[in-house]
């Protein structure tokens, strides 16, 4: 089953960046074609069915895949980057951290108004980073149209936060 392929795959990485946080290192994933391919797979076969538009990928780790769902589902596939990244127009929002903020930015040609873009990033902790992007896509006239992670840390709700947005939910291991 791909859930328990995912999970051999990673590996917690202890007081990574910082003491007291256990760190899911999706690397080893990578080095697994079969893995990357049967993930985009399971991916593209949860959203049958669903309208797409684009695919937004959250640096970093959500570019990784992010691509290769973007080609198999045959749309765009536009990045959301930390501030001060992107070349051309951007569109920026600010959030908030534990300590401190942070900014996101996307091109503001990334989509066309009322397209229905999915978003994509390896892992699903907290949920600022989605709900971050996730306001910024539909301020810039876009619709979420659902979710795709590979990982979610449960015992961190992120769920709960993004949940108003799309209940398009999918998440390939807990
Ligand atoms: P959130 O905003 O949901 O708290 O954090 C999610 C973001 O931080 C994602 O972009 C994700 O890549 C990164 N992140 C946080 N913790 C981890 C972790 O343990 N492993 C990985 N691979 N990424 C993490």
């Amino acid at each position: 089953m791909i859930e328990q392929q995912i999970k051999s795959a990673i590996r917690d990485i202890p007081d990574f960046p910082k003491e007291g946080i256990i760190f899911k290192d999706i690397t080893p994933i990578l080095k697994n074609h079969a893995l990357c391919l049967a993930i985009v797979d399971e991916f593209t076969h949860r959203l049958k069915g669903e309208q797409i538009d684009a695919v937004a990928g959250i640096e970093s780790r959500g570019f990784l895949l992010g691509v290769a769902l973007a080609n198999k589902l045959g749309v765009p596939f536009v990045p959301i980057r930390k501030a001060g990244k992107l070349p051309h127009t951007v569109k920026q929002k600010m959030y908030d951290l534990e300590y401190g903020t942070a900014t996101i930015e996307m091109h503001t040609d990334a989509f066309e108004s009322g397209a229905r873009v999915l978003v994509h990033d390896d892992l699903l902790a907290t949920g600022g980073t989605v709900s971050a992007a996730s306001e910024l896509i539909q301020e810039m006239g876009g619709v979420v149209a659902g979710y795709a992670f590979i990982v979610d840390l449960t015992f961190l709700n992120g769920r709960e936060k993004i949940s108003a947005m799309s209940d398009n939910v999918i998440v390939l291991a807990e």
